[in-house]
């Protein structure tokens, strides 16, 4: 059986004060034994985050990181920074990163290459807007994101590789996609990962759904074959709503 991976995405919310009010609501439920559990806080805290969670089963991502591995790139975060606080995971090429902050498929490539260098886990995020929806042009658009930011890598490498599919028009909006239209997507994008790795690493890699999970809607979207778990937004910031989603397996 695949991984079964629920992670929550705090985006810019929360200060200090208010990640460790939130993490202590995480640390009094029970988490599934077969559920990895991802939290991925703002830099400022994930120091304390990681701490915090130490001896608890949920680990702790970086929301982005920088594709260099140290110099004059100010007010970037590298991989050993990370490293250097505990966090192994990062999440790479989500659509605000895309659209708001330029990141190209070519950037995210670089990024990825960096993560797997650091032996890091690498969650890569994409996914459509409306208008390429619309233009029935988003399976096009995800393969080009896909070919061009992540399947340079090894077959080997695939082992630290999370897939999250996202359709831009889904986040934040309250529109999620259909529970059908998420497994079109996922068996689409795990039919190009055995074409172009073989049906082992297709078979093995987790592949995320994000885009307006909330508890009323986690266990329809996570009973479709090829939906291996949510990357989540909004409903990440309140701890019972994000347990209710890590406890929506069947
Ligand atoms: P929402 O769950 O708020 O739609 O956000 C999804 C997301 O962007 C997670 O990375």
């Amino acid at each position: 059986m695949r991984k079964q991976i629920v992670a929550g995405n705090w985006k810019m919310n929360n200060g200090l004060d208010k990640t460790m009010e939130l993490l202590s609501g995480l640390k009094t439920q029970v988490i599934p034994e077969d559920v990895a559990v991802i939290v991925a806080p703002a830099f400022t805290n994930l120091y304390n985050a990681f701490e915090s969670l130490r001896t608890y089963p949920i680990a702790v991502a970086a929301q982005n990181m920088h594709q260099a591995t140290s110099g004059a790139f100010t007010g970037e975060v590298s991989a050993t920074m990370l490293k250097s606080v505990g966090v192994t995971t990062v999440i790479l090429g989500h659509s605000e990163r895309r659209a708001m902050f330029w990141e190209t498929n070519e950037i995210l490539a670089a990024k990825v290459d960096t993560a797997l260098e650091n032996d890091m886990t690498a969650i890569f995020c994409f996914g459509e807007e409306l208008e390429e929806r619309k233009n029935d042009n988003h399976f096009n658009i995800v393969k080009e994101q896909l070919q061009e930011g992540l399947f340079h890598i090894k077959a080997a490498n695939w082992d630290s590789i999370v897939l999250a599919y996202e359709p831009v028009w889904a986040i934040g909006t309250g529109e999620t996609a259909s529970p059908e239209q998420a497994q079109e997507m996922h068996k689409f994008v795990r039919n190009l990962v055995s074409d172009a790795f073989g049906n082992d690493v297709a078979e093995k890699v987790s592949i995320l759904y994000g885009g307006s999970v909330k508890p009323g809607n986690a266990a329809e979207i996570f009973s479709k074959e090829d939906v291996d778990g949510g990357l989540i937004g909004g409903a990440a910031l309140k701890a019972d709503d994000f347990m209710a989603i890590v406890n929506a397996f069947a």
